[in-house]
């Protein structure tokens, strides 16, 4: 029992170290015991997670007694989380217990809400060990070097070593790029900055530096930057893979789209949730108007003021659709960024909310701490 317990664990510690476990570092192990083994969180939908363990992966949630003993949220699994798990073949396992990270990002990082009192409510972690953080900024319309030494800021604070990737380079002639370059590589003199391309493959093989066997990245940029493209193109041979299998199960292509931390043919694994798509929303004040200002023109030149675009007569944004002036690409794009930038606001407003609320509480208990009379 013990035996086939330990070979059980060596199993299991060997495919976690295919995704990025190193049981060296991270104190706790000793306390693994029989029936719990450890595993990573690969994507996590509400309270449902999944978790990637020696049995493949599995569905997990957090345990009653987990539950009871965590303090925040902050102590909450997240994605890239290293666990203990009990594992059930029948359903859901348990997660027991979150190991410590190396790094991470949370909400909080770009809210900009930091009081400790604060952070209890509202911090939420969404990426978790990763050793890189790939900022990706597009060398074309978007192109902002203050956006990028914010990034840069909060990279180096969640643990991880910035890599900057300079997107879209092949829609930038050479002496704009190279100029572009050399300004990004003024802001970050020690970090790494390379144009890369989707579309001519520029670049790419400078990344393998990065993307060895078992290490972890996770992208951030905003909207529209590359991410996808980035994520599809170096995984590109798995996601045929994956389409493969789907037609001989027959089990239909269109299951499992989007996954949250991906393991590339090479081994690197890369993070890409929508929580850190949120994160590169938070500098939302540059916003829709720079990102998308040929649109926003158009839109003034409609008849109605209220156009929505639709079936309005005069609408000059259907006319430069029609006309081929404007891209369908760009602007379903737009309507895209224009919910997540709503979507955001309304949870910018909600965190307000609660720090004004976490404040009244934390002034309630000084007051009675100072065994004053609450007014
Ligand atoms: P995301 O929102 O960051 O995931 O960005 P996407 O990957 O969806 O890309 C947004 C748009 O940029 C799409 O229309 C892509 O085709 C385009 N795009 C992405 N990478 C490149 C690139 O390297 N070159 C060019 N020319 N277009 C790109
Ligand atoms: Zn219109």
């Amino acid at each position: 029992m013990r035996d086939s317990f330990i070979k059980d664990m060596e199993l299991s510690m060997g495919l976690l170290t295919d995704y990025g476990y190193s049981g060296a570092s991270v104190p706790g192990v000793g306390a693994i015991t029989d029936g719990v083994i450890p595993a990573r969180i690969t994507e996590m939908r509400r309270d449902l997670y999944k978790a990637i363990c020696q049995y493949g992966e599995v569905p997990a949630v957090i345990t009653g007694t987990f539950q009871y003993e965590v303090e925040c949220r902050h102590d909450y699994p997240a994605v890239g989380d290293f666990v203990l798990l009990k594992y059930n073949a029948n359903g859901p396992s348990g997660i027991t217990k979150v190991l410590p990270r190396i790094s991470q990002f949370s909400r909080a990082d770009f809210s900009g809400h930091e009081e400790a009192y604060v952070k209890n409510v509202v911090e939420q972690v969404v990426a978790t060990n990763f050793d890189y953080v790939f900022i990706l900024c597009s060398l074309n319309f978007n192109f902002n070097p203050n956006r990028i030494a914010r990034y840069l800021t909060a990279s180096r604070r969640s643990g991880g070593a910035p890599v900057v990737l300079l997107t879209k380079a092949d829609l930038c002639v050479d002496l704009e790029r190279v100029s572009r370059v050399d300004t990004i590589r003024r802001v970050a003199p020690d970090t790494p900055v390379l144009p890369v391309s989707c579309v001519t493959g520029l670049g790419l093989d400078a990344l393998a530096t990065y993307l060895s066997p078992a290490k972890t990245a996770v992208l951030l940029g905003s909207s529209g930057v590359g991410k996808s493209s980035l994520l599809n193109t170096l995984a590109g041979k798995n996601i045929m893979e994956v389409k493969a299998i789907r037609e001989e199960d027959s089990k239909g292509r269109h299951t499992t789209t989007h996954r949250q931390m991906v393991r590339l043919p090479g081994g690197a694994l890369i993070i890409d949730t929508p929580g850190m798509r949120e994160l590169g929303l938070w500098d939302a004040d540059e916003g829709v108007n720079a990102l998308f200002s040929n649109i926003e023109e158009l839109a003034l030149q409609c008849r109605f003021s209220d156009c929505l675009h639709g079936s309005e007569p005069g609408c000059a944004v259907k006319a430069a659709l029609d006309n081929g002036s404007l891209s369908e690409a760009q602007w379903k794009h737009y309507l895209t960024f224009k919910k997540e930038s709503a979507f955001v606001e309304s949870k910018s407003a909600s965190l307000q909310h609660k720090k004004e609320w976490q404040k009244h509480i934390a002034r309630f208990n000084r007051k009675k701490h100072a065994g004053r009379q609450v007014d």
